[in-house]
């Protein structure tokens, strides 16, 4: 067996740790003569999975206890629909920040169960910065403000967290896509209403949606939302109203394990810095490669990076796969390269890019 580094976007790669026990598990989890996927999800095996892993969600980011944990499916993209719908009640207006395609794609949903009101967008510059909170223009009584914390396919990360009491307007609640980058840094959740994320960036199998949501934006769902995606079901039935993805679960909490013994958030946020660190430092001092991101809102977890000379790109990508760097190829609305390290990449993965980086440029430049 031989395994690649694996920069992948999502699906992306998993600590290797925590394959090798679901493998070892795969057959009989814990003397119950079955595999966690022919298990009942009320039988009392699965249940306690499900318990744990969202005890264990909780503590690593220190989940308040006002705030629910859901475990849904349908995805990020299906949560831009399933969000308005739970979250407008009497109301007529949400407000977006878009600093790029999923924020794009999310306030476009919206507008199927709202009225959007662009309060800022760095579209004008091409998404590079993340508009400060000062100049986010909010309409006069919003259902909530919608943002994407970590732009997976532009790089592009929030360097503050979008604390509306900063700006006055603490009442409104903060609705934050984090797939790319939940679990990555210490979030103070009390600073949002809802924050939601597709699990297969940095937490397990495509499948699973984890949605955290403060209680008192239960129960105002639109007449028309499905059962099934209305968030005061979910959370009344412990997200077993319906089968829940009961494998995307089991492996997120295996995740979750690997993570606190890691040493938790704020461990793993230092080996995110580093790795950033290591990898933006190269390219910044390289004059082969850029980074076209504002320094300070560069994402640690999705570094896309051009080749000056765009005639190589194809000789980059067959060489960097043939030294066992896979699925470095760009977003195709962007072009160029993206290196995705979520936490489960080790700083070892990002010092072979880099290594490799160094040693293509020296060969081509
Ligand atoms: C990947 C991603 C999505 C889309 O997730 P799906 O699981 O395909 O619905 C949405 N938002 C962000 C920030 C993402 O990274």
């Amino acid at each position: 067996m031989s395994r690649v580094w694996n920069f992948s976007a999502g699906p992306a790669a998993l600590p290797e740790e925590v394959l090798r026990q679901a493998a070892d598990e795969m057959l009989d989890w814990h003397g119950s003569g079955m595999g966690v996927m022919e298990m009942s999800h009320r039988g009392k095996e699965f249940t306690a999975i499900a318990a744990q892993a969202e005890a264990d969600l909780r503590e690593l980011l220190a989940v308040p206890a006002n705030y629910r944990i859901l475990f849904m499916q349908g995805g990020a993209i299906a949560e831009n629909a399933i969000i308005p719908m739970n979250l407008m009640g009497d109301r007529r207006v949400a407000d977006y920040v878009v600093t790029g395609s999923w924020s794009q794609k999310s306030q476009k949903e919206a507008r199927k169960y709202a009225e959007v009101n662009i309060a800022a967008s760095s579209e004008a510059g091409g998404f590079k910065t993340v508009p400060a909170m000062a100049e986010w223009k909010l309409s006069a009584d919003p259902a909530y403000v919608f943002t994407c914390t970590n732009e997976t396919i532009g790089g592009l990360e929030y360097p503050f967290e979008p604390d509306l009491a900063q700006i006055g307007r603490a009442e409104v609640p903060v609705v934050a896509d984090m797939s790319s980058h939940i679990l990555s840094r210490a979030i103070d959740v009390s600073k949002y209403g809802l924050i939601f994320g597709g699990a297969q960036k940095n937490i397990g199998p495509a499948g699973l949606t984890i949605v955290i949501v403060r209680e008192d934006l239960l129960g105002h769902a639109m007449p028309h939302c499905p059962t099934a995606f209305d968030f005061r079901t979910v959370a009344d039935n412990g997200s077993m109203y319906n089968t829940p993805p009961t494998y995307g679960i089991y492996i997120a909490g295996l995740v979750f394990q690997w993570l606190k013994r890691q040493g938790g958030v704020a461990a793993i946020e230092a080996q995110n810095v580093a790795k950033a660190k290591l990898l933006y430092d190269f390219l910044d001092a390289s004059d082969f490669y850029e980074n076209r991101i504002e320094p300070a809102c560069r994402s640690r977890m999705n570094v896309p990076f051009f080749l000056k000379d765009e005639a190589l790109n194809d000789a980059f990508l067959a060489e960097s796969k043939a030294a066992g760097l896979v699925q470095l190829k760009g977003h195709k609305s962007v072009g160029g390269m993206r290196a995705s390290i979520y936490n489960a990449m080790p700083l070892a993965g990002v010092q072979a890019l880099v290594d490799f980086l160094r040693d293509f440029a020296a060969r081509r430049g």
